[in-house]
Order: C-alpha cells, then structure tokens, then sequence
C-alpha cells in the first residue's frame, strides 16, 4: 500500500488496531470469505495484547463450569456486570482457547499433558490458561500476527494510524489513515476499532504508551455513545521504581502461586486473593496510613522460573525475589468502559465495531475479574468478525470526515487524571476535568460525576456507599458529552 493523498482503497471489513481482538477479529472475517485491511499504528510489541501475562480465563477444569465463572464475573462486576454479555463471554471462552490451540497456539502444560490451569483473584477454581509462564500475550500475538501476515485476504498496513472515521448517511464507511504525511481514504462495509484501553491517560500504569483511549476519541467524534468511562481499574501490583521499569506489573497469578503482601511492619494486611477493587484499596489505605510509597510484595513462595519476564525484570531491577521483597503499588490498569457495544461488538452508529479494550459490552461491569479481557478478545473479536462479515455494501466515495483526532493527551492531563480520577475521587476534584484540553479526559470525568455512589473501581470521597437503586445501570456518555444512568436491559 503506498496512500497518496488522492487514494481511496475498499475493502469488506476495515480493521483498526493489531493487538489480541484485532487479529482475532481480522483472521475470523477472513476465513469467513471477508477481504480485510488490517491497520496498525505500533509494532506487536506496542501493544497491552503482547504485554499480557497472566492468561485467558475459560472454565475448562473437572469440577469446574461456565456457571461457576459466570457467577465469579458477575460477583466481580460489583451489581453492574450485564449479565447477557457474562453469559456470552463465560460460555464461548472455552471454545475460543481449543481454537486457538488449532490457530498454532501452545499453552503450557501440567505433567500429565493436560492444560496447565493457573489460579488468580476472584477466580473459585483455577481456569486460567497460560503460555511461556507469563509471557501469554507475546506467544499469542505473534502466532496470531504471523497468520495475518500470510493471509491472502488480509492486507496489513503497520506503522499506518487511522486518523478519523468516515460518516455518511448515518452509518460508518470506512475510515482516513495516515503514514507519514501521506494520507488514504479506505471505504468498508464495517469498520471494527480494536484500538485497546485508556489506562496510559494515568500517569501511573501498566500500560504501553500509546493506550490513550484514541478508539474511544475516534467513535465519539464520529456520533457513537461511549459507555462505563467512570470505571478504571488500578492493579494493585505495579512495581514501584524510579527508573523505567515503575508501573510494570506483577501479574496477580503469583499471589495465586503463593506470593504475600506486607505492610511496613512485616505483616500481611488484606487477603491476596480477594478481586482486584479490595486489594488495590486495601493498599492504597495502607500507603496512606504509612504514608509510604510502596508495600512489599513477598515472592519467596513462588517458583520464579514460571514467570521469567518479571524475574527478568526484577533483576535489572537489583531485586533478588528469593531474598529481597518487591515493592508495589496500584497502577492504572483496564478500562471496563469504552464505546458502547452490542453483543456482537456493534456500536450505536451502524456498521461501526468496537471489540477488545476499547469496547463496553458491559460484561466486566465495576470491576473487571482477572484475565476475562483476553477471553473478551477472542470471543468477541471473533463475534464482531463474523457479524461485520454480514453488513451491506456502502457506495463509494459518499464519506464525510468525522472530526480528526485530537492531540496526544499531555502531562499535564495524566497528572491531573491520576490525583483527581484516581483511585478515590470526588466531585470537587472532578469539575475542573471537565474543561480538561484532551476530549476523553472531559467524558470520564462527566462520567465519573454522573454516577453519584462508590462502587468496584469507582470510589467516590464524597458518596463512600453503593446506592442499590443504581444497581444493573450503566453510564452512557452521548454525543454531546452528556453522561445519564441506563438500566441494562
Ligand atoms: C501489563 C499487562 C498485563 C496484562 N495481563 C493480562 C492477562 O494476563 N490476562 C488478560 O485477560 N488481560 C491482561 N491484560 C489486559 C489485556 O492485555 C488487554 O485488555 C487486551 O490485550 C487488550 O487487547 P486489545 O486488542 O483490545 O488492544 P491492544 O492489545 O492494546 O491493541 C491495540 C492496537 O491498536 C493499535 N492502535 C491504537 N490506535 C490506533 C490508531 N489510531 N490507528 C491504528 N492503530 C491503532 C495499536 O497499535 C495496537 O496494535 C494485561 C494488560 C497489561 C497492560
């Protein structure tokens, strides 16, 4: 592809972003028949997909179900979980995992040559998958990017950023994208944004740079509702450091191997394995009350060997996890909100697609349980894959621009998100976000204003309780920037 200013390029389904749910998505509607583009900004490497650690979760356990998983998804999720998508998510994952084991992929094993099941917080049995210890998500993208790469329906466009979205007649056309100061224009039937989360928008957090909720800008400049933007969720283990490596992550699977948290006193202080909400609030009470920077995360019980990443990183760190504890801290982690979807990823502006991070089915609700978001990669990428297979052709050459992206967000806006959208917050804080210069920072904070209680991962200062009224409600953030409270159907 070289796109000149005068190119406009068609396709069946247009593809933004290459991390878990985009290649899914994109191989799905290519073996369906679909032409497909694929758009990248980033390498693989750039993307959270490639940084995941932990695994997938699928109940695939003797003694374990669906049903289980879908009531520790639904206990998770805080009372605003919706259900149907828990259903949805709980039921497929199992498929999607032996579906990726026929796409090429190896998970790890026990002796016996069984799925190796790891444990994590909020989990009742162990159903996670993994692959290379914690190196899940590089083994999966990799086979899943080297597939796209050889497929001949698939045509992929890196280091090309999609710029804007094409709006006519009330429906999405395709996209603009941009290399360099080179511009194209490519019309499709259906436009799916894979473009993951927001966390990156926190000054502190685990994600990669680039994750900054551009899907989120992009949809809601171009008339889609966004939706649940009040919940981000803070991991409580990130490594504190003051060189590069602060904010890398912890997986909670060594909590699941054994791994303690202390207090300065040498004293374990909340239960490790409780969901992600409690542990990261029981560990910023205690930051508060010792007024410390880090707790210490004690890894001496756990095999190391299972997680060579973060031994590989705790090493340039000078930590010796035998000896030494690892000092951690909440970080900006997952966005259970993003463009407002059907269950099959559809949007509110036909024949726009929103799957993966940036996408809000509402499964995860307040509170994401861990290692769902991958499970939500694959099957709803593979969802949207197929229903965006089925749009009706668009005439060419009809797209007027949807409003271009905005700037980079700057220090200034992380800053001012993480001490006032943190993981507690309060109206007074929150105002003046509201006239913040980045666009996606302005939506959370009416969001986060909206919904007026504490639940999960939004705990407000000034209303500390859950208002059981709200419960089953989602927050919709409308074109205009409005946030109300809706009831899940
Ligand atoms: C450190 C870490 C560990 C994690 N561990 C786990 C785990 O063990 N289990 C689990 O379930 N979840 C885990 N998660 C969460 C999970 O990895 C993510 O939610 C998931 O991978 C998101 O996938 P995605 O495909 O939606 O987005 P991403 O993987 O972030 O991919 C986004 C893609 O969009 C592209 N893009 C963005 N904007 C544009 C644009 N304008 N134009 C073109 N391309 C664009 C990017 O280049 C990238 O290719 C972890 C996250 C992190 C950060």
């Amino acid at each position: 592809m070289d796109p000149s200013p005068a190119t406009a390029l068609r396709t069946d389904v247009a593809v933004i972003g290459a991390g878990a749910a985009g290649l899914f998505g994109a191989l799905t509607a290519a073996r369906e028949g679909a032409r497909v583009t694929l758009v990248s900004r980033t390498p693989l490497d750039g993307s959270a997909s490639y940084w995941a650690q932990g695994g997938i979760a699928a109940a695939l356990a003797a003694g374990d179900s669906p049903e289980r998983h879908v009531a520790d998804t639904l206990a998770a999720g805080r009372g605003v979980a919706r259900e149907s998508a828990v259903r949805v998510l709980c039921d497929e994952s199992p498929a999607r995992v032996h579906e990726l084991q026929h796409l090429g992929v190896r998970f790890d094993a026990d002796r016996h040559g069984a799925l190796a099941l790891g444990l994590e917080g909020g989990h009742s049995a162990r159903r996670i998958v993994h692959a290379g210890g914690s190196a899940t998500g590089r083994r999966i993208t990799r086979q899943l990017a080297a597939l796209a790469a050889t497929d001949e329906r698939i045509d992929v466009l890196e280091q090309t950023t999609a710029d804007a979205l094409l709006v006519a007649d009330g429906r999405c056309v395709g996209l603009r994208i941009r290399r360099g100061d080179d511009h194209a224009e490519i019309y499709a039937r259906a436009t799916v944004l894979a473009t993951g989360g927001a966390a990156a928008l926190w000054q502190r957090t685990t994600n990669p740079p680039g994750s900054v909720g551009v899907g989120l800008a992009l949809a809601h400049a171009a008339g889609a509702d966004l939706a649940d933007l009040e919940f981000m969720q803070f991991h409580p283990t990130a490594l504190v450091s003051d060189g590069d490596d602060d904010g890398f992550l912890v997986t909670e699977a060594v909590r699941g191997e054994g791994a303690k948290l202390l207090d300065g006193d040498g004293e374990r202080f909340v239960d490790e394995l409780a969901p992600r909400d409690e542990v990261a609030l029981a560990i910023e009470a205690e930051l508060r009350r010792s007024e410390a920077r880090a707790v210490a995360l004690d890894l001496r019980p756990v095999d190391m060997g299972r997680f060579p990443n973060i031994a590989e990183v705790l090493a340039r760190n000078g930590i010796d996890p035998q000896h030494d504890t690892v000092p951690v801290a909440p970080a900006a982690h997952y966005t259970m909100g993003g463009v407002a979807t059907d269950l099959d990823g559809g949007a509110s502006l036909p024949s726009l697609y929103a799957v993966g991070e940036c996408a809000c089915t509402g499964l995860h609700g307040a509170n994401r349980l861990a290692s769902n978001s991958l499970a939500e990669c694959f099957v709803l990428g593979r969802r949207a894959g197929l229903a965006a297979t089925a749009e009706p052709l668009v005439g060419a050459g009809e797209g007027v621009h949807a409003a271009a992206l905005p700037d980079p967000p700057s220090a200034a806006t992380r800053s001012a998100l993480w001490q006032h959208a943190g993981l507690r917050r309060d109206a007074d804080g929150l105002r003046p976000l509201l006239d913040d210069p980045f666009p996606v920072a302005r939506l959370i904070a009416a969001a986060c204003l909206a919904r007026e209680e504490s639940r999960g991962a939004h705990q407000r200062r000034d209303r500390p309780d859950a208002d059981p009224a709200l419960d089953d409600t989602h927050t919709v953030v409308d074109v205009d920037g409005n946030a109300t409270l809706e009831r899940w159907e």
